[in-house]
């Protein structure tokens, strides 16, 4: 059997017609646009992850936006939630740059890994339950291939239930107990990995306040010390 790689993982995201509520709705997005974007062809497929292949910290999301990644093919690319989540990345040390406009926009993550939860920008930004369920198995194949992974953050409480749903049905962490969900709330979970939770970067918590630079910068600096600091290599490997 070949070798599975987070190569081959993107492949198969980008090919994959699993949900056929959320790609007809890509493909409508992607064909209607709007207006701002009317001279722009979109991506409308599904949206790998991507960052470093060493990342001892795997950011997950939710799903693209519709005009946000589904437009630009790189999850948190070319939208508001994108702009605040790199540009924190970025005082943080994770990312070489505070911006994330286009797949070839130059940004490197180091040590750090983003993946979405569901792949496809689903309507209402809602996949369903079932949804994430068919879409577990490309976060399952990057968990197993990043293997330096020390440090999860979950944005959102979909996202962080996703994640636990993930590491339990592997037998990482235990059925028992219920971990709950806030702001700068983290959990050890043994063997020297750590689950962080944020509020997801959506305009609807950045521009109420409820999300905060300095909200998101106390729960990366969390990590950061988890993490032990700064490693010096990295690099989008
Ligand atoms: S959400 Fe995931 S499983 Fe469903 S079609 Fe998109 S990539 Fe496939």
């Amino acid at each position: 059997m070949t070798r599975d790689s987070l190569e081959r993982v993107a492949r198969d995201v980008v090919a994959c017609e699993r949900c056929p509520r959320l790609r007809r709705w890509c493909r409508h997005v992607a064909h209607v646009r709007i207006r701002r974007y009317s001279d722009e062809e979109y991506w409308g497929r599904p949206v790998p992850g991507f960052g470093d292949k060493a990342a001892r910290l795997l950011v997950v999301g939710l799903a693209p936006a519709a005009h946000g990644g589904n437009r630009t093919g790189r999850v948190f690319t070319g939208d508001r939630s994108g702009d605040f989540l790199f540009a924190a990345l970025h005082r943080a040390g994770f990312a070489n740059q505070p911006t994330s406009v286009s797949r070839d926009d130059g940004l490197v993550l180091h040590d750090c890994y983003v993946a979405p939860l569901a792949r496809c920008a689903p309507p209402a930004n809602k996949p369903t339950a079932r949804e994430i369920g068919r879409c577990r198995e490309y976060l399952l194949r990057e968990w197993q291939l990043l293997t330096e992974v020390r440090a999860v953050l979950a944005l959102g409480k979909v996202a962080m239930d996703g994640v636990v749903a993930l590491l339990r049905r592997i037998g990482r962490i235990p059925e028992r107990p219920a971990l709950a969900f806030g702001h700068g709330v983290h959990h050890h979970l043994g063997g020297d990995l750590a689950l962080f939770a944020s509020y997801h970067p959506s305009q609807q918590n950045t521009f109420t306040g409820k999300l905060t630079a300095r909200s998101m910068d106390a729960v990366l600096a969390q990590v950061r010390r988890h993490l032990g600091g700064r490693r010096s290599r990295g690099g989008d490997r």
